[in-house]
């Protein structure tokens, strides 16, 4: 099913038409409400084709910073219906504001992917994303009832609630972190239940990048198909990308958010299928629009076909942020690699934790992952530190990233149930 044929599967050529129709306006709209805006487009700035899109400035989240917090606003406040906030790492948030017709777009697009992932009308949803200030809780919670599904709001926090709610309600959906709907399912089935064979059909993950492997561990837990979302709140929130049943890259709602991808470096355009970083322009946002912003993400475009049917671009799944990138030994690394080469690993459990030093010269980084139950019973059913078998895997785990990321860095293996379980965001990397 597709929730949106005419928007979905539009012919290429009239979507390009649309898309430069919509990017005109965008940039007309923006350079006339918004003055440092204006200032810096140029008041006399004209778009004859969609390449003109590489002349326009970029936008940053530090612009966003320093215009706290309604800088860039391009309506009056009293048009606003919703304020959202952004989780922001230093300082202040980044505020992001919607007018009615706003909230309209974000629920539509939000409808296209849940659809996409198996939603349908009469389902119900477990909403285990963040309510609040945090635009998953609410993007989900919207887009749900935009399908016609039962949303249970139950929040992030709280496992045993999850628990509990899962059991009794037997919901057709999930949406949460990928890090923390693994949490839930672990910790149920440790609990003595069996999240297997609770019915769920589909979950949709976002808000922090993720692998395969991940994959594998979500589906195997809850015995559905995982889905990967993306989206951010300065775009939209939740909505921006999603995958559909072919699960081959994530369709951008490209009718609404134009991409491209740019050197991270320079900020050169990158072509068709090169990896670089996610730029995003809105193309119907009144509130908070937004030229060329850099999204830090890391992926790569596909206007190719795809076997759903659906005409519009893929982005392939996040790689994760440009920022999240680690130097180590002069060596680039994202964490989503270490992640691809530790769940391959039967016998660790999915959590990890990379432990980084910036304190020395050169960044040491160190590698916390556990050890599988199947292991624990091979050292007699107790964790034993320096116990054979736990030697072993832990020089099989160094070897292992040794060849995924070019790199030989020290791994740890920890007693069970030490690493950090996320009831939201998952923390990886943690800077000492
Ligand atoms: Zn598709």
């Amino acid at each position: 099913m597709i929730w949106n044929d005419t928007a979905e599967t539009m012919p290429a050529a009239d979507r390009r038409a649309l898309q430069l129709d919509r990017l005109r306006e965008t940039v007309r709209w923006t350079v006339e409400r918004v003055a440092p805006m204006r200032e810096r487009v140029g008041a006399a700035t004209t778009i004859r084709d969609l390449d003109d899109l590489h002349t326009l400035p970029f936008t940053r989240k530090t612009d966003l910073r320093e215009h706290y917090p309604f800088g860039l606003f391009a309506v009056p406040r009293a048009e606003l219906v919703r304020v959202h906030a952004s989780s922001g790492t230093k300082g202040k948030p980044t505020i992001v504001g919607y007018t009615a017709g706003d909230l309209d777009v974000w629920r539509e697009v939000m409808a296209r992917l849940m659809v996409a992932a198996g939603a349908r009308p009469g389902h119900t949803l477990h909403n285990a994303y963040g309510y609040g200030l945090f635009t998953g809780g609410l993007g989900f919670h919207d887009g749900g009832e935009r399908v016609g599904m039962a949303v249970v709001p139950v929040s992030s926090g709280n496992t045993a609630r999850h628990h509990l709610l899962l059991q009794d309600l037997r919901p057709e959906g999930l949406a949460a972190t990928p890090s923390f709907a693994l949490h839930i399912g672990e910790s149920l089935r440790a609990a003595g239940g069996r999240p297997e064979a609770l019915g769920l059909r589909y979950g949709m993950f976002g808000a922090e990048p993720w692998t395969e492997g991940m994959r594998r561990a979500l589906e195997r837990v809850w015995g559905c198909l995982a889905y990967d979302v993306y989206g951010l709140s300065e775009i939209i929130g939740p909505g921006v990308a999603g995958e559909c049943e072919a699960r081959e890259g994530l369709h951008v709602a490209d009718d609404h958010f134009l991409p491209e991808i740019v050197d991270p470096a320079t900020g050169a355009p990158r072509a068709e299928g090169e990896e670089g970083e996610l730029v995003l322009t809105t193309l119907t946002k009144r509130a908070l629009p937004m030229l060329r912003y850099r999204t830090g993400d890391i992926t790569a475009l596909t206007t190719a076909p795809c076997r759903c049917g659906r005409t519009s671009a893929r982005i392939a799944r996040l790689k994760g942020r440009a920022d999240d990138m680690l130097v180590i030994k002069g060596v680039n690394v994202y964490p989503s690699e270490v992640e691809a080469a530790l769940l391959a690993i039967a016998e660790l459990e999915p959590h990890y934790q990379l432990l980084v030093d910036r304190r020395a010269t050169l960044a040491r980084v160190e590698v916390h992952v556990e050890p599988a139950p199947a292991l624990l019973a091979r050292c007699g059913g107790t964790w034993t530190d320096g116990h054979p078998e736990v030697e072993a895997l832990r020089r099989e785990v160094g070897d292992r990233l040794r060849v995924a990321i070019g790199l030989g860095v020290d791994v740890r293996l920890v007693p069970p149930q030490t690493i950090p379980r996320s009831e939201g965001k998952a923390v990886r990397v943690v800077e000492l």
